[in-house]
């Protein structure tokens, strides 16, 4: 298996695609997105703050002085309580102004959206007074970075009605009194009918014809009927348009005017109101930049007030960053599993990983004892810290980590040729050949795929191997007991435990974990 080694200039902590999948970051195999990194660490209220976390749990941050700017933006928040509140339900009501500014920026944004749009744009001067007095580094360059959009807000205001229909081509977009050609076709249109009665009126008088009809027909279009023994009335300005058998059909000047008049102005209104909101489209275009370089401040804002909520709402601790290869948490607890069990019922642990004495621990217990949920654990609040956001632990020192590795589970990959046990191999390849000095690696299970001998030989020389070579951060998690002799031989192992009780018949979970082998009869 080819040494690979794509990952030497990622700026961020390197999560490979498998990683991801193990420690349940974004999905989970049930598809439940709440019992993932993401679903618990989800308490953004705008679709773009949403978007903006999707994209960096995926890819936590390895520079301590951004992680540590951000952490201060969260403490910031989480101690004003009142102000986060409000925040949250200000920023509430903001539609996706992301994707309207797209849809904006290529001229393609409905009347409907330009109206969200406005909206939005309005709330955003309440967001940037509301931060006013913050400290934060990372909040006050959000609140400086908080355009304003008054004249957008306004033209759009004065221009748009308030609930416009979803397209373009029904009209009834723009409001009255913007536009003084407009309003007058629209009297037309909707004052013809009175103005046909009064002409009606009018020209009864003038004829002294009492049965003088004005009526229209699709064909014909408008027209004065009348009848057979009232010709001798017909004033010398009615023109003849047609002849029945008991009625003669005019027209006159005037009518032919209205008539020109009231068929193009439904067409004219259609069409004065798409050029006007193809300039209004184009003038707020203008601002898309502005928009959206605002909205990415929002962004972060939302990210940050949701990292503040949800370590207030569960008790996390903010972690203090390190340069050195080193992990320290006292009562960590799994992020995902805590909310799904019993309030207060899960256990915490503790955690000291180094590149020294304390490099590899290797941990024993039954099945259901909780090493699986520990070791992602470690790497979770490991992924959190880098994120910026406080972890669920009593205190944690976390010294940056460049990748984590998993190797979890059995899988395979038959349609590809590769069957579970050289998955496993493959898999593990990879994690011995592109760890750094800074990476984190877990390994639940290596060697399970072969007899018990291969298997503990396999498990044992990658003990010794990570030892040996860059000495990145592991934990083991092993159902081969006879592998924790190896603490004998490598000074930088150290063994651990899940406790277990047996009452009767029964054997109880304790959860906790305690230094040395697990006793072999389970
Ligand atoms: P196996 O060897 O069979 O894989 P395991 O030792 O890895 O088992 P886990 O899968 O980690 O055990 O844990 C089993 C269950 O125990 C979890 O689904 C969770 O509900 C519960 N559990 C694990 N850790 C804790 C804890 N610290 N506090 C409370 N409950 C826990």
């Amino acid at each position: 298996i080819d040494r690979v080694s794509l990952f030497e200039t990622k700026e961020s902590l390197y999560l490979d695609a498998t990683t991801r999948r193990n420690l349940e970051i974004l999905d989970n195999i049930h598809g439940d997105q709440k019992r993932t990194l993401l679903g618990v660490m989800d308490h953004c209220v705008t679709p773009f703050g949403k978007r903006r976390l999707r994209r960096e749990v995926s890819e936590p941050m390895l520079d301590k002085s951004a992680i540590e700017e951000r952490l201060d933006g969260v403490e910031e928040l989480k101690s004003r309580e009142f102000m986060r509140e409000e925040l949250r339900s200000v920023l509430r009501p903001v539609q996706d102004v992301e994707r309207i500014a797209a849809r904006l920026a290529c001229r393609r944004i409905m009347p409907r959206e330009i109206v969200a749009l406005k909206e939005s744009l309005g709330i955003y001067p309440t967001v940037r007074d509301l931060i006013e007095s913050c400290e934060s580094v990372q909040i006050t360059s959000i609140h400086d970075r908080i355009g304003s959009f008054d004249d957008l807000v306004k033209m759009v205001e004065d221009s748009i009605v308030p609930d416009p229909p979803a397209t373009l081509e029904e009209g009834g977009i723009i409001k009255e009194g913007f536009s003084q050609d407009l309003d007058e076709l629209r009297e037309i249109a909707r004052g013809g009918k009175k103005w046909l009665l009064k002409f009606e009126e009018g020209e009864r008088k003038r004829t002294s014809i009492s049965s003088l009809k004005v009526a229209y027909n699709s064909v014909f279009g408008y027209f004065i009927e009348v009848t057979k023994a009232n010709l001798q009335h017909v004033p010398q300005d009615y023109i003849r348009k047609q002849t029945l058998a008991n009625a003669e059909r005019y027209y006159t000047a005037e009518l032919k005017e209205f008539e020109e008049k009231i068929l193009t102005a439904e067409e004219k209104i259609k069409s004065i109101e798409y050029d006007l909101y193809v300039g209004l489209r184009e003038r707020a275009a203008q601002h898309t930049n502005a928009i959206l370089e605002t909205t990415r401040a929002i962004a972060l804002l939302d990210v940050i007030q949701s990292f503040a909520h949800l370590a207030a709402a569960n008790n996390y601790c903010r972690p203090v960053i390190m340069d050195g290869a080193k992990t320290v948490v006292k009562d960590g607890r799994h992020p995902v599993v805590e909310r799904i069990l019993e309030h207060g019922s899960f256990i915490p642990n503790d955690t000291l990983l180094d590149s020294d004495r304390n490099q590899i621990v290797l941990i024993t217990g039954p099945n259901m004892a909780g090493k699986s949920t520990y070791l992602r654990q470690v790497a979770l609040v490991t992924v959190m810290a880098q994120l910026g956001s406080f972890v669920p632990a009593k205190e944690a020192s976390i010294g940056l980590v460049d990748k984590i590795f998993t190797r979890i589970g059995a899988s395979d990959d038959i349609s590809r040729g590769v069957s579970t046990f050289l998955a496993e191999m493959m898999e593990t390849a990879n994690i011995l050949n592109n760890i750094s000095e800074q990476s984190l690696v877990i390994l639940d299970e290596v060697g399970r795929g072969t007899s018990t001998y291969d298997g503990l030989a396999l498990a044992w020389s990658v003990v010794e191997y990570l030892h040996g070579h860059k000495k990145p951060r592991t934990l083991f998690a092993t159902h081969f007991h006879e592998l924790t002799r190896i603490e004998d031989f490598l000074s930088g192992v150290k063994n651990f435990n899940f406790l277990v009780k047996e009452w009767g018949d029964e054997v109880i979970f304790l959860r906790k974990l305690r230094p040395g082998p697990s006793d072999q009869s389970y």
